[in-house]
């Protein structure tokens, strides 16, 4: 059985073009998965936190930066 297509994450990372995919294949023990052009890839058991892994993979700076944005916002929040 072919893997069923789920998303492609276009991105960048290491200062080359990178693209994810994301498949489902019933036949594997963790049937959910994205693989990217790398070579990366990363197997899931549920597609919980398929989609961010993969996004997160192909965009590491823009990830680092909502990072940061999130941890400063938190960290306004706890002072008030
Ligand atoms: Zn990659």
């Amino acid at each position: 059985m072919k893997p069923l297509w789920i998303g492609t994450y276009h991105g960048r990372h290491d200062g080359t073009q990178a693209t994810a995919t994301s498949t489902r294949d019933g036949t594997r023990p963790e049937p959910y998965a994205w693989t990217c052009t790398c070579g990366a890839t990363q197997a899931f058991l549920t597609d919980y936190g398929l989609d961010r892994s993969a996004w997160r993979h192909t965009h590491p700076t823009l990830w680092d930066q909502l990072r940061q944005k999130a941890a400063r916002l938190l960290r306004t929040r706890n002072t008030r």
